[in-house]
């Protein structure tokens, strides 16, 4: 489920800060971020190092890209000064552009980040949002531009997708947060928001952004196993969540080859409804869902899978609701997150009456699943859950609006 930015327009009074560490959009070298540790052995070997060194060199720059969290080879003191100065003729290790940065009244944060084209087709730009909360942050990561899929209470659902997210660019936005947040060796947190009280400012990533990472399979597979390597970032795999709106044949691989925690954007108990809600149910039903759920490597009460239900009012939400969500998840390990609806500009539902939700959430949880409410977060700033979209998107829309709206005078 998508979680966007639209940067200081929804909230004028929140700050919005200048491009940091932009990549040249005309520069023409490859980054080294992104790649896998045999991806940048070949890349160094190319460069002309010597393949018996290509090992220990890629030990040794893993360590400064991705534990350290430098951008620039010439702080890399345990590589000769020449090596150093070779690579950066070669290799670009610069950030993309932070076009925004906004801070949430609640100190939610969302970015909005450049890429340049760089042969991943034309320069694009995402968000991606940081929940701080005590003892753990959570950094929601995009995977696409847009989403091919057109859940209907999404505002992501409704921006045709632009393209899918290279290996580089999913990281990136990781390396970015963490260096607004100080979270590399030495950094300094920031002050200017809530953040956790101890320990590492982004201990959680989920790809829970814009797109649907299992149609990008290969790019987030790469860019989660780099997240999880304990010499770099280093974030346990049970600390990362994928989250998918049920691409079916992909889930047993997304357990077998990447080994993060699993989450299910489910929201409708009956196939008439979910084939609304998240149209791709038309392809793949419930009951097929389920199935590949109940095969989900590394499934236990220790690894459960987090089903996702946002709370539309008088479409999801009966008590009847409830009672058939607890028939249907019945001999699966889960947890039930209870998603309050976030509207959005022309959303076609309304959030459920906080009665009714907690009439809900009674009901499961007295059926043992614990099923947290999860509070809104960054509503101000458009950067809760479903609300994520890109911000040329919406430019778009403003003028497809207003275009409308003289259409409409002229016709008056
Ligand atoms: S919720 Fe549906 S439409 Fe929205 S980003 Fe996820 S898969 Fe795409």
């Amino acid at each position: 489920m998508a979680v966007a930015l639209d940067i200081a327009r929804q909230n004028p009074n929140a700050p919005v800060l200048a491009a940091v560490a932009a990549v040249p959009a005309d520069d023409p070298r490859p980054s080294l971020i992104g790649l896998t540790r045999e991806e940048m052995a070949e890349a160094l070997i190319g460069a002309g190092i010597a393949p018996a060194q290509a090992r220990m060199r890629v030990s040794q720059l893993w360590h400064w890209l991705y534990h350290r969290g430098v951008t620039d080879f010439a702080e890399m003191t345990n590589v000769a000064k020449d090596l150093r100065a070779r690579l950066a003729g070669i290799f670009t290790l610069a950030r993309p552009e932070i076009v925004a940065e906004q801070i949430s009244t609640d100190g939610t944060r969302k970015w909005l980040m450049r890429f340049p084209a760089r042969g991943a087709g034309r320069p694009v730009e995402v968000e991606t949002v940081y929940i701080p909360e005590e003892g753990r942050g959570t950094l929601c990561v995009s995977s696409q531009v847009g989403c091919t899929l057109t859940c209907t209470f999404c505002h992501t659902g409704t921006q045709t997708l632009v393209r899918n997210l290279t290996a580089e660019e999913i990281v990136a936005q990781i390396l970015v947060a963490r260096d607004r947040l100080g979270d590399h060796p030495g950094g300094t947190a920031p002050t200017d928001g809530a953040m956790p009280s101890e320990g590492r400012a982004v201990t959680n990533i989920v790809m829970m952004g814009m797109g649907e990472p299992l149609y990008n399979f290969d790019h987030v597979k790469a860019a989660l196993v780099i997240a999880s390597d304990g010499e770099g970032i280093a974030l346990s795999r049970r600390r990362i969540t994928l989250s998918t709106s049920g691409v079916v044949p992909m889930i047993h691989r997304a357990g077998d080859e990447i080994g993060v925690m699993l989450a299910i954007s489910l929201h409708a108990v009956r196939d008439d409804l979910r084939d609304v809600l998240v149209p791709l149910n038309r392809k793949y039903p419930i009951a097929e869902l389920l199935e590949a759920c109940r095969n989900y490597p590394g499934l236990s009460n220790a690894r459960r899978i987090t089903f996702e239900y946002v709370m539309l009012k008088g479409v999801n939400d009966s008590p009847a609701d409830a009672r058939a969500l607890v028939r249907l998840l019945n001999g699966i390990p889960a947890k039930i997150n209870l998603i309050p609806f976030n509207p959005w500009p022309g959303s076609p539902y309304e959030c459920s009456d906080w009665e009714t939700i907690e009439t809900f959430a009674d009901i499961v949880n007295k059926a043992g699943y614990a099923s947290p409410i999860r509070t809104p977060r960054g509503r101000d700033i458009l950067a809760a859950c479903g609300q994520l979209k890109s911000e040329t998107q919406r430019m778009r829309a403003r003028e497809r609006l207003a275009l409308g709206a003289m259409v409409a005078g002229t016709a008056d």
